[in-house]
């Protein structure tokens, strides 16, 4: 109400954001406002509660959500050209944004920030790069963490840098353009996981916290904080583990395969609960978004919609060999690998393996 009377606004009109506390803040804010006000779609493809099953229930498996549900209610909306006649408040009086003292005393940002170009033209540079080069080829070699072939936007994303909208209609004309149909449908289907995530919040609420399949909410966790520790500093003596967790640590992101890989083993190799993991991503990341974050934890854990099935564990070790054949991507991040500096691995994938078949098959029963 004060910035109203300070600026003699006739209107409020904002954007629509879909974590829950968010919500209920905007909730608080539109029954406050005695002037016109209006919110907007400004960062998802589809509204949540748009895309619906026949009986009016939100989906939980993704495949039909997105094929059956996104595609055809109807194609993402055009981006909207910047508006040309707009008059900022002025709040340049009420201090520098350096006084809000928003930044941690330590300089680990600094390292991360070296990485991204976090700004509007930082996104459309990423973007149009991705599509230059990276496109042709992302349906096969979106899994190798030493090839170029996802375009990290992620953060760009998460930032409210660019919209999804621009990458879509932007992949859709290229691929069309090029004739890459077959990579552009699966990039757009992957931002279609993110539409996903985000139905996921909206509808549960307390995705981040609570298991979506209640039977894992007495799940026998174990209790290690010193393999959490080498997990979380990458340490573990496990290859692609060591090398994602130090990427994640160093340049804010990790690749989606490898990130795959080290929640799988820290969820079911070392059978530590998954909030854990969801807790180091979340202070670690650039792109750091409580729907993708808590959704693809759960996904991993087993125990979210359109879950991995229990008894998929990936071996760390035949993952590194299958999508690091060369070795590349670990040596660029882990420099003592190979040397007999590195460590041998914290947990015997055997018998870890068969540890949480166990464990995940009591649930089951449950
Ligand atoms: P691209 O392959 O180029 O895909 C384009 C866009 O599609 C991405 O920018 C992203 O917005 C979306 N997308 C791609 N894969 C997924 C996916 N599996 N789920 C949801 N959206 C996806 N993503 C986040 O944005 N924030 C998170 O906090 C996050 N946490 C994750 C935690 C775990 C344990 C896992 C397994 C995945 C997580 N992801 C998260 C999803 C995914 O890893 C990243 O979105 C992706 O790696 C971003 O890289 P990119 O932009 O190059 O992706």
């Amino acid at each position: 109400p004060q910035i109203i009377i300070e600026t003699d606004a006739d209107a409020v009109f904002w954007n629509r954001c879909y974590e829950p506390w968010r919500i209920a803040r905007d909730k608080r804010i539109k029954e406050a406002l005695t002037i016109e006000n209006k919110s907007f779609n400004g960062s998802l493809l589809w509204e949540p509660w748009e895309v619906l099953k026949a009986d009016g229930t939100p989906y939980k498996v993704f495949t039909p959500f997105y094929r059956k549900g996104c595609l055809p209610y109807r194609e993402p909306d055009q981006p909207l050209p910047a508006p040309t006649d707009i008059a900022y408040a002025d709040f340049a009086q009420k201090g520098d944004i350096a006084d809000l003292s928003l930044l941690p005393d330590h300089n680990w940002h600094e390292k991360i920030a070296s990485h991204w170009s976090i700004s509007k033209q930082g996104a459309l540079d990423r973007l149009h790069g991705f599509l230059e080069s990276g496109l042709k080829g992302y349906k096969d070699d979106r899994n190798r963490p030493d090839m170029e072939n996802v375009s990290r936007l992620s953060p760009y994303l998460a930032n409210g840098n660019i919209s999804p909208r621009t990458i879509w209609h932007a992949a859709q004309s290229k691929g069309a353009a090029e004739g890459l149909e077959r990579d552009t449908d699966h990039f757009c289907s992957e931002l279609g996981w993110r539409e996903f995530s985000y139905s996921l919040l909206y509808h549960f609420p307390d995705l981040p916290e609570n298991p979506l399949q209640e039977k894992f909410a007495a799940f026998p966790w174990d209790q290690n904080d010193s393999a959490l520790k080498a997990w979380r500093w990458g340490k573990t003596g496990l290859p692609l583990v060591d090398a994602g967790m130090r990427e994640l640590y160093e340049t804010g992101w990790m690749h989606n395969r490898v990130r795959m890989v080290v929640g799988s083993v820290l969820v079911k190799n070392l059978l530590l609960h998954w909030h854990h993991g969801e807790e180091w991503f979340w202070d670690c990341l650039v792109d750091a978004d409580l729907a993708n974050n808590a959704a693809s934890w759960q996904w991993i854990a087993g125990c979210g919609a359109d879950a991995a099935p229990y008894f998929r564990v990936f071996n760390p070790q035949t993952q590194f060999e299958k999508f690091d054949p060369e070795e590349r991507y670990t040596r660029h991040f882990v420099k003592e690998y190979g040397t007999p500096a590195y460590p041998a691995p914290i947990v015997d994938l055997k018998n870890s393996r068969e540890k949480a078949l166990e464990a995940f098959a009591t649930t089951k029963q449950n």
